[in-house]
Order: structure tokens, then C-alpha cells, then sequence
């Protein structure tokens, strides 16, 4: 099976000439793909190569909405996608003032196993290819009646289920397939990028000039903490990830983000608000301050809501900048962390 999702413009032109057909013939194809559309919905493309490119083996929508929840609290929609191969995964769509944010997966599980992660807990199943995460902005722009002419998604963050980095060729070119100018056209100011911190294939994406927003994950200062709840900590420990960020920093002047998730008695003492002070201050980043969801197989507890506005103010009262991350669809499991398909097991 090849999904034509995977292709970008030019190489679907390579491969409509190979059967023969005018150039406009892969705009026109493109176009329908972009809309979410599968084959019958194809009115303006023939039959007869609709039904070449079937035979061969070439699938136009990879991607499904299996289910939707829409949240009654902030409207917020949780979608179940169905892959080609029935596995499945999670997106979010969040409603903001100045657009519509969707967060999305790129990989089915994930082999970072973080303490507190619902998304690890099985472990990586496989990759997601770079037309299959594409899928998921298509298919969510659809269900928001949008195509391409008229977006609904304005931007996009990758933090669903997965580690990007670790998936590393198809993030690198869903980013540059999201960003065409005759696709979905989003800017690379309006991506976000969140990890947990590999290194070298971070530096490896520094080369490739792309200019998103990138987010490390931190969730501790010391590398004591942030091992005990990130495994990828041995190897790429605190100063490691918060030099990656410098580095970033330097290269695009481009604030970035460290995600940290209050935890009950983990990471959220004075101690470690006084250690994360002083591990970043003077250098221009936000500290996103995250209240943990709780994930009843990981049994970790959030921070009190008091507990958690003494650390942000001792950062505050420090020199750092902070944001607070509201939690948006709470009551459809859409929040943070919490994404992990529980389809499969009620079926
Ligand atoms: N692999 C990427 C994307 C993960 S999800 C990364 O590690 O950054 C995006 C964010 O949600 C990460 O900062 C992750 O650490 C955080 N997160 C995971 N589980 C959480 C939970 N239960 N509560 C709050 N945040 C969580």
C-alpha cells in the first residue's frame, strides 16, 4: 500500500505523468486529497485512472475519523483516527481566540515511557508515515468544514502520542508538506514541536532550517528527578537539553518553551523551584507550567492548586517567564497526556 498523502506536489506530478496523464491532473488530484476526499468523491478525476492508481495499490485517505467527542465544557473535539492497518490514534482539537489549534500524534505508542505519560504505556507500535500525519490535519479539517481554499486549522503542535524526534524522516516531512504553499499553506510559526529531549536528532533538525516553535520537555532541573521520571534522561540529562535549547535560541532567535508538569512530591519543591531558576535564568524562554493529568495506570498525583501557585511565584519572583497551560477538554480525556486510545480494548 502507498498513500498519496506521502506524496508532496511535485512528486505526485512524477507520478500521474508515469500513467500518462496531464500535469494538472496531479493539481486536481491534489487538491482532492487535500479536501479529505477518497475515491468516489473524486468527481472530476476518471474513473478509469482512479481505478489504476486502486489497483496498484495507491490509497487516498489514509487517514479516518473513527470517532469524535466534542467537549461540553470548552468545545474542544477528541478525535479517534483509524489508520490503514486499524491501528489508531489520538488528536485534539482546541478552540483559541485566534484560531483553531490540533494537536497531533506522530507515532502509534511511544518508547519513551515517561512516569507520568498514558501514551508509553504499550510501548512504540510503530511510526506514523508523513501522509498519515498530514492525514490527521486533513481529516480534521474537514470535520470543521474547511478545505483548502478555507482553512479551520490555523495551527498545529505536535505533542499527542509519540516522540517526533524519534520518528524523525516522516516528522521532517509532514513539516514541510503542512507548511506548501499550495497545500495547507501553515506557517512554521504556527508549529510547535514538543521533546523530550533527543539530542542529536534535535541537532540534526537545526540543520534543516526549518523555523517552528520548539518545547522541550523538562518536568525537573535536576537530573536526579528528571531521570526518575524520564528515562531518556540517562542519556541526554538537564544541562544537555537546556544547551540544545541555547542552541536553538541562537540559531533562530526564537524564544523556547520547557514544559514542566507539576508533580505531587516529585518536582514541585522549593528546592527544585530555586535549581530551575537558576539553571535558566538570563536566557530569554517561557517555563510552561503544566498541572499533571492524572493517568490511573501511572499513579502519579498532581500538585495542589495552592502547591502550584507557590512554585510559580518563586519562578516568577526569580526572573523567569512562565505561562500556565489550561486544560482544555478535560472531560473527554483530551487533555495532555492523557491520549491512549482505549477503543480497542472495549471493542
Ligand atoms: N514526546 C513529546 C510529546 C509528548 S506530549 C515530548 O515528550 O515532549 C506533550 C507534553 O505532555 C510533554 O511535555 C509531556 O511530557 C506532557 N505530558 C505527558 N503526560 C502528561 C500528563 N499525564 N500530565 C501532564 N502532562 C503530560
Amino acid at each position: 500500500m502507498k498513500l498519496l498523502t506521502d506524496y508532496s506536489l511535485d512528486e505526485l506530478k512524477e507520478l500521474t505523468a508515469s500513467y500518462g496523464e496531464p500535469a494538472f491532473r496531479a493539481e486536481q488530484l491534489y487538491l482532492n486529497l487535500y479536501a479529505g476526499k477518497d475515491y468516489p468523491e473524486m468527481t472530476n478525476i476518471g474513473k478509469a485512472f482512479k481505478e489504476r492508481l486502486l489497483a496498484d495499490g495507491y490509497v487516498a485517505r489514509g487517514v479516518n475519523i473513527l470517532e469524535s467527542f466534542v467537549s461540553k465544557i470548552d468545545g474542544t473535539v477528541k478525535f479517534l483516527y483509524e489508520l490503514m492497518d486499524g491501528n489508531i490514534v489520538e488528536g485534539v482539537l482546541m478552540r483559541y481566540k485566534y484560531g483553531n489549534t490540533l494537536c497531533i500524534s506522530t507515532q502509534v505508542g511511544c518508547r519513551m515511557n515517561c512516569a507520568f505519560c498514558a501514551s508509553g504505556l504499550e510501548g512504540l507500535k510503530r511510526n506514523l508515515t508523513a501522509g498519515e500525519i498530514l492525514g490527521e490535519v486533513i481529516a480534521a479539517n474537514r470535520f470543521d468544514g474547511g478545505d483548502l481554499t478555507n482553512r479551520k486549522i490555523t495551527n498545529v503542535v505536535l505533542m499527542g502520542s509519540g516522540e517526533p524526534l524519534d520518528n524523525y524522516d516522516n516528522t521532517v516531512k509532514f513539516l514541510r508538506l503542512v507548511n506548501a504553499e499550495k497545500g495547507l499553506n501553515i506557517s512554521y510559526r504556527n508549529i510547535s514541536l514538543s521533546t523530550c529531549g533527543l539530542i542529536d536528532a534535535f541537532d540534526r533538525f537545526l540543520g534543516e532550517d526549518i523555523p517552528i516553535t520548539m518545547t522541550f520537555s523538562l518536568h525537573a532541573a535536576s537530573d536526579e528527578v528528571r531521570s526518575s521520571i524520564m528515562p531518556v534522561n540517562k542519556k541526554y540529562g538537564v544541562d544537555k537539553v537546556i544547551d540544545a535549547a541555547k542552541r536553538f535560541f541562537e540559531k533562530t532567535k526564537r524564544r523556547v518553551v520547557f514544559e514542566y508538569s507539576l508533580i505531587k512530591g516529585v518536582n514541585d519543591s522549593q528546592e527544585d523551584a530555586a535549581l530551575l531558576i537558576e539553571k535558566v535564568k538570563g536566557f530569554p524562554c517561557i517555563v510552561n507550567l503544566i498541572v499533571l493529568n492524572y493517568v490511573k495506570e501511572r499513579g502519579l498525583a498532581s500538585t495542589s492548586r495552592k502547591e502550584a501557585y507557590r512554585f510559580s511565584g518563586l519562578l516568577e519572583k526569580g526572573g523567569v517567564q512562565i505561562t500556565v497551560r489550561r486544560t482544555m477538554g478535560a472531560d473527554i480525556e483530551g487533555a495532555c497526556g492523557q491520549l491512549r486510545a482505549k477503543y480497542i480494548n472495549k471493542q
